[in-house]
C-alpha cells in the first residue's frame, strides 16, 4: 500500500546500508561474510527491502527471531538461507522446512525436539548450535562447571537423525562496552567460545559455519571474525560505535511542521500543563507522537532539525502530535520538512536522554509511518504497514 500523505515519514538511505556493508566486509576481512541481522523488520528500517539490498550486495546470510518473520523474507523471494536466532516450538519444525530456515539450536532437549518433528516431517533441518558462554540466556553452558556436559551433549545432538550441523555460534554481552571490566568479559566469553571450539573439533566434530561478532565484537574486536560476523545495529549506521567506523545512519525520521501558532507569555502548553511559554512564542504543531514512535520520554528533551536549525520539544509528546518552539526560527513554517532522527539529529542522543539504547527507538518507529528507499538519490520503493 502507498501513503497518501505527507505526516510522518522514514526516508531508508540504501545506498547508505551499501556503504555500511562493504566498509564491515573490509573490516572483518575476504574469509568473513556478512549474516544481516534483520529481526524486527531490519530494526525498523524494512526487513524485505534491506534483506533485498543485503543479498544484492553478496551477503551470506539472514538472521531473524522467529518463524513469521523468516516466512515474510521468503514470501517476498529472499534466497539467502535465514538464520532463526530465538525460541521456536518445535511443532513449527514442518514449516522451518518449508521455508528452508536454519534454527538456532539451545539445548539437547530442544535438539532432540527437532529431530523428532523433522524425521516426521521426511526432512532434515540445518541447525546452528547455539553456546552460552556468558550471557545467560540461551545455549549450551560453557562455563568451568558446565563445559564438559556441554561437549558431550552437542556430540549427541549433531549425530541425532533429521538434523544437518552446519553451524555454531554464542552472543557477547558487553562487547560494546569499553571499560576494562567489560574487555575482560568479552574476552572470557570468546576464550569459552574458542575453547568448545576446539574440544569438539577434537572429538571430530567441526561446523563449517563458526560465527559471535555482533556489533559490538565487530566494532572492538575484529579479530573475532571466523566464518561469519552477525552485525544489527552498527549495519543500519547507528550505536556509538558506528561513526567511528564511518558508518552512515540509514534512516531519517522526518515530519512536517503542520500549523504554527502564536501565542502569548504563560500559555500552558500540551497535557499536564509541564510547560508554559515564557514569552510570546511561535510554536510548530508537528504530525508526530508516540504511536508514531516518538518516545514519550523525549519530552521537553529532544529537539528536531529545522531547515534553520534546531527546535526544541516543548510540552508533553501526545499520541498524534508534539509541539516545538520556533520562536528563534522565524524563517520555518507551515510545510517545512523537519528532521526527528538522522544524520543531523542522531538517534544515540535521543536515546541517551530517554535513557533507553537507539534499537528500541528504531525498532519503535510504528506501522504507520510509511517507509520510503531511495537509492542513487530516488525513491525506489515506498512501503506501508498498515492493513489495506
Ligand atoms: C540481535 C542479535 C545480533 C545483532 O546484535 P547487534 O548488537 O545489533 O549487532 C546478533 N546476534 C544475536 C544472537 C542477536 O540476537
Amino acid at each position: 500500500m502507498e501513503s497518501t500523505l505527507k505526516r510522518t515519514w522514514a526516508e531508508i538511505d540504501l545506498d547508505a546500508l551499501a556503504c555500511n556493508y562493504r566498509i564491515l566486509c573490509a573490516r572483518m576481512g575476504p574469509a568473513s561474510r556478512f549474516m544481516g541481522v534483520v529481526k524486527a523488520d531490519a530494526y525498523g528500517h524494512g526487513a524485505i527491502e534491506v534483506s533485498q539490498t543485503l543479498e544484492s550486495l553478496g551477503a551470506a546470510y539472514l538472521a531473524v527471531s522467529n518463524i513469521d518473520e523468516a516466512r515474510e523474507l521468503r514470501g517476498a523471494g529472499a534466497g539467502l538461507p535465514i538464520l532463526q536466532l530465538g525460541l521456536t516450538p518445535a511443532d513449527q519444525t514442518v514449516w522451518t522446512l518449508a521455508h528452508r530456515i536454519t534454527q538456532a539450536v539451545w539445548s539437547e532437549s530442544a535438539a532432540q525436539a527437532f529431530s523428532r518433528e523433522a524425521e516426521r516431517a521426511g526432512g532434515k533441518l540445518k541447525i546452528h548450535i547455539k553456546l552460552d558462554t556468558g550471557m545467560s540466556r540461551l545455549g549450551f553452558p560453557c562455563d568451568k562447571s558446565g563445559f564438559d556436559e556441554s561437549l558431550d551433549a552437542i556430540c549427541r545432538v549433531c549425530a541425532l537423525p533429521g538434523l544437518e550441523a552446519e553451524g555454531i555460534f554464542t552472543h557477547f554481552s558487553v562487547s560494546d562496552e569499553d571499560s576494562e571490566s567489560s574487555r575482560d568479559y568479552t574476552l572470557l566469553q570468546h576464550a569459552r567460545f574458542a575453547a568448545m571450539l576446539e574440544a569438539l573439533e577434537r572429538r571430530g566434530v567441526v561446523f563449517s559455519l563458526r560465527h559471535c561478532a555482533n556489533s559490538g565484537a565487530v566494532a572492538g574486536y575484529p579479530r573475532f571474525a571466523y566464518d561469519l560476523f552477525r552485525p544489527g545495529i552498527v549495519s543500519y549506521g547507528i550505536g556509538e560505535q558506528a561513526a567511528a567506523l564511518g558508518l552512515r545512519p540509514v534512516m531519517t525520521l522526518k515530519t512536517v511542521v503542520g500549523t504554527v501558532r502564536e501565542l502569548p507569555a504563560g500559555a500552558a502548553v500540551s497535557y499536564g500543563r509541564t510547560f508554559r511559554t515564557q514569552r510570546a512564542s511561535r510554536l510548530g504543531v508537528l504530525p508526530v507522537g508516540y504511536a508514531d514512535g516518538l518516545h514519550r520520554a523525549l519530552s521537553g528533551r529532544w529537539q528536531v532539525w529545522t531547515p534553520y536549525g534546531p527546535a526544541p520539544i516543548v510540552g508533553r509528546i501526545c499520541m498524534d502530535m508534539c509541539m516545538v518552539d520556533l520562536t528563534g526560527l522565524p524563517q520555518t513554517g507551515e510545510g517545512d520538512e523537519v528532521e526527528i532522527y538522522g544524520p543531523h539529529n542522531s538517534v544515540n542522543d535521543a536515546a541517551r536522554l530517554a535513557g533507553t539504547i537507539p534499537y528500541e527507538l528504531t525498532c519503535a518507529v510504528s506501522k504507520r509511518v510509511p517507509r520510503i528507499y531511495y537509492r542513487e538519490g530516488r525513491e525506489v520503493a515506498r512501503e506501508l504497514l498498515l492493513r489495506n
